[in-house]
């Protein structure tokens, strides 16, 4: 059926090839050249524009009524098909295929205007680009207007943190130095009880004296006027590691370390970072085979910075808790702290358009890490 179909289609028989009806062609061929020409280059044109759509609807996804556009393409290439057939019958009269064709296009012609008079609604209310610009732009100030809100009111509660800090320092240098009075004045007349009074008001201050320092340290990471420079993160090591020295020779630990790179940051900051990690690191590890690691890998061009412990770890569901101020697992008899140290750590990583976060197995050990972007370039900010 469909062999004869198709036989019957291109069969010419009992048709003339153009050239030959009436004496007109050849009294005048250039008329029919003109026929000719005129409809393969349309034929042409007819097939580069749904190739051009194609291509177009391919690269953009967000083309609005995508299915239109292959119908588009459809009604197109058959109008073509039908001039380049016009063309070829003046040689070869295949008017039965012609026929056909003709008959497809006016089917797809048809769908077309009907789609098209369905989407016509729903096209007419489209935004132009004109007022989606519009809309950008308004939006795009509410968000500059929203974040110049939020830089303010984070300077603003900074400097309260940072002014309270400070003024609570005095009242409680005073407790600390009377009750230091108190102790010499009284020495042999106190009694056991009103000793351990003391001793308790000396640990509570001293605390909270740890805390309002860390609280300056916060709010002073947050203000710190950032300086990225080119520098071996080695050399921040070391004077993390010098600072901690005392506490590392006491907790007997081993330190292991692979070469870092040099990288554009804020050196103090750094410092700051490793200080933290690696003090807790010491802190969390409560046996003596106590071992440090402090490595460094390229993963996808961004550096990712470790310092492993083979501590006592961290339950999973605490893994992102613990870097929220004032956030500890442990009560203060057990480990001291004031819970803001992992809250620095992710400021300062967060200043150089990092990310930390901890990978862990309770009683094996942690390993934190953090991320550093090569090409931050060497700049001052004054956030
Ligand atoms: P702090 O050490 O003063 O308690 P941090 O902000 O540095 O405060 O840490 C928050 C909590 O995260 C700690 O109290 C502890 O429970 C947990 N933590 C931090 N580092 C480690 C570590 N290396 N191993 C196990 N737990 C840790």
């Amino acid at each position: 059926m469909t062999t004869a179909l198709s036989f019957w289609v291109f069969d010419a028989d009992g048709f003339p090839a153009r050239w030959h009806c009436g004496s007109g062609w050849s009294d005048e061929p250039y008329v029919g050249w003109m026929h000719v020409i005129s409809d393969v280059v349309t034929w042409t044109a007819y097939l580069a524009i749904p190739v051009m759509l194609t291509l177009f609807v391919r690269k953009r996804n967000d083309v609005v009524f995508p299915k239109i556009f292959w119908l588009f393409c459809a009604f197109i290439v058959s109008c073509g098909t039908v001039h380049l057939i016009e063309a070829i019958i003046f040689w070869w009269p295949v008017y039965r295929l012609s026929a056909v064709i003709k008959v497809f296009t006016a089917l797809v012609s048809f769908a077309t205007a009907i789609a098209m008079i369905r989407i016509l609604p729903v096209a007419v209310t489209l935004p132009g680009l004109a007022a989606v610009n519009k809309q950008l732009k308004r939006e795009i100030q509410t968000r500059k207007e929203t974040e110049a809100e939020l830089a303010k009111m984070n300077q603003d509660l900074e400097s309260f943190v940072s002014i309270a800090s400070h003024d609570l320092q005095e009242p409680l240098r005073n407790i600390i130095s009377y009750a230091d009075l108190l102790k010499q004045d009284l020495g042999d007349n106190l009694s056991t009880d009103a000793h351990q009074d003391l001793a308790f008001i000396t640990s509570a201050t001293g605390r909270m004296q740890r805390l309002i320092n860390d609280l300056l340290t916060f709010s002073r990471t947050s203000r710190h006027d950032a300086t990225f420079c080119p520098t071996p993160l080695d050399e921040c090591v070391n004077e993390a590691l010098e600072i901690l020295h005392q506490r590392i020779q006491d907790s007997n630990c081993t330190i292991e370390r692979t070469p870092l790179p040099e990288l554009a940051v804020d050196a103090t900051l750094l410092v700051q970072l490793y200080q933290n990690l690696i003090s807790n690191a010491i802190k969390f590890t409560d046996h003596e085979n106590s071992v440090i690691q402090i490595t460094a890998k390229q993963v996808d061009g961004v550096w990712v910075m470790s310092v492993c412990d083979n501590g006592i770890g961290i339950k999973e569901e605490f893994a992102e808790q613990i870097f929220s101020p004032f956030k500890r697992l442990h009560g203060m008899s057990e480990y001291e702290g004031t819970g803001i140290g992992l809250a620095i750590c992710q400021k300062v990583v967060e200043h150089h358009d990092g990310r930390i976060w901890v990978t862990s197995q309770p009683g094996k050990g942690s390993q934190f890490h953090f991320t550093l972007t090569p090409d931050l370039s060497a700049s001052t900010t004054d956030e």
